[in-house]
């Protein structure tokens, strides 16, 4: 017979220690819930996922008393960004003028950052970040969710909550298993990753996306290489496949010649990273016992690297509207949780469509071949510099910016 579980009693049990995990499981706890955090894997250490830390996030740090540790921690500094589209160079962005704690993008491995947020909690008796811990499905008692079963190297586990919060990504394995609805809104491509080398004296630093007919590529700057997306039309890459290496790096050569140069250090596709692009967003966040964040209740399109930061915001706002909610009334607790989905659906619903709009015009217009121009509206910013403050905001600290209230439980 299976040995029973061991069980562990706590407040809130967040599972998933990506992004919304380990900052709303640092929020808690810094506000004196006992909080244990699950995640599957050994450490951060994984695929690419990201890179971008954007202005909100880095008022979130801010308010939290870390910003300035946090920019010691080895990173590019992006102040404005720009697009080629077909010939033409248009300025987008300029986070300069943005009235914040850091006015600029911060460009630094996800790993360093979970580490980093990993390290701030455990300056909390209230924080457990367990590694390791792979939650297998919801435990249900009296019609509400009332914690998690979970497989851990040294057997099963039981983790008792209060309140669960699942923060396990795009493949949410919990908003399966209490069955909320999910809405998918589409997305006509998938993204190819791939790392090539950067020459350290006459490569830009700052990330840049070209579009032309048929192509579209970005190349984010890391330490010593570039950290590539070709963008590829949806399900193509069985055929990119199929095709062959050579046939793969020449057309990585024609969509940003800057590459050529280096195409061979493609050896095969075992170089090359499928990102499956999927857009969609829960109905409900929430169920008795359960509330969904960050890319577990809305998976956000690569368009403006947002993913990680409205994960942020989703956490942040979660903390502030749930920290005191911890007593012993199941259903205030539920309604705070609901209280959760009414603040972030908002902003979310906006950037997704915004999202949409780019992907369908832009990145639908280049997948199709056509020549590109750049659209009238994106014309404005190269002609009108003071207009590129307007992306600036809205991809920098989003359509609802969220400051931390949760108070510090330990503090003085
Ligand atoms: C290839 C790629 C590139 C991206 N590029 C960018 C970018 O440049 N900028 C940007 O802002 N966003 C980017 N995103 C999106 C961004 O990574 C996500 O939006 C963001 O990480 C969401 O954070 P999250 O915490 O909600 O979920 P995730 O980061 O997905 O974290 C979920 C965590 O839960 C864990 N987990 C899952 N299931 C379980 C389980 N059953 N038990 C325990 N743990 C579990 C996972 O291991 C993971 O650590 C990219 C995503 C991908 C895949």
């Amino acid at each position: 017979m299976p040995a029973d579980p061991a069980v562990v009693d706590t407040d809130c049990c967040v599972v998933g220690g990506g992004p919304a995990g380990m900052m709303v499981g640092l929020l808690l706890a810094r506000a004196g819930v006992k909080v244990v955090i699950l995640e599957k894997h050994g450490d951060f250490l994984r695929d690419f996922r990201g890179d971008t830390v954007h202005p909100s996030t880095l008022q979130a740090m801010a308010d939290l008393g870390l910003l300035t540790d946090f920019l010691k921690l080895p990173h590019t500094k992006v102040s404005a960004l720009s697009a080629q589209i077909g010939d033409e160079t248009i300025h987008l962005a300029d986070f300069r003028g943005l009235k914040t704690a850091a006015p600029f993008i911060a460009l630094m491995p996800q790993w360093d950052f979970l580490d980093f947020l990993a390290d701030a909690g455990r300056r909390y008796p209230t924080f457990d970040l367990r590694m390791n811990a792979r939650a297998e499905g919801l435990v249900e008692r009296g019609g509400r969710v009332a914690g998690v079963r979970v497989e851990t190297p040294e057997g099963p586990l039981e983790i008792r909550s209060r309140l669960v919060i699942a923060a396990d990504g795009r493949r949410s394995l919990l908003r399966d298993a209490a069955g909320l609805a999910v809405e998918d809104l589409g997305a006509p491509m998938d993204v190819l990753w791939m790392r090539l080398s950067r020459k350290p004296t006459d490569d830009p630093e700052a990330p840049l996306g070209r579009a032309s007919a048929g192509r579209m590529f970005v190349t984010i700057p890391r330490e010593g290489y570039y950290q590539c997306g070709y963008v590829a039309a949806k399900g193509s890459f069985d055929a990119l496949k199929a095709a062959g290496i050579e046939a793969f790096r020449r057309q990585v050569a024609q969509a940003a010649p800057a590459m050529a140069d280096r195409v061979d250090e493609l050896e095969s596709f075992d170089d090359v990273h499928l990102l499956t692009v999927t857009v969609d967003r829960l109905t409900r966040w929430s169920t008795p016992g359960l509330l969904c964040i960050g890319d577990a209740a809305h998976a956000m399109s690569p368009v403006g690297g947002v993913g990680i930061n409205l994960a942020i915001q989703d956490a942040v706002a979660a903390a502030n509207i749930l920290h005191d909610a911890f007593g012993p009334d199941d259903a205030a607790l539920d309604a705070r949780a609901l209280a959760v989905q009414r603040r972030r659906l908002p902003p979310t619903r906006a950037m997704q469509a915004l999202q949409l709009v780019i992907q369908n015009r832009l990145v639908g217009a280049a997948l199709s071949g056509r020549a590109l121009k750049a659209p009238v509206a994106m014309r404005l910013f190269e002609r009108f510099p003071r207009l590129r403050r307007i992306p600036a905001r809205v991809l920098g600290l989003g359509f609802r910016l969220e400051r931390v209230k949760s108070p510090d439980a330990f503090s003085g």
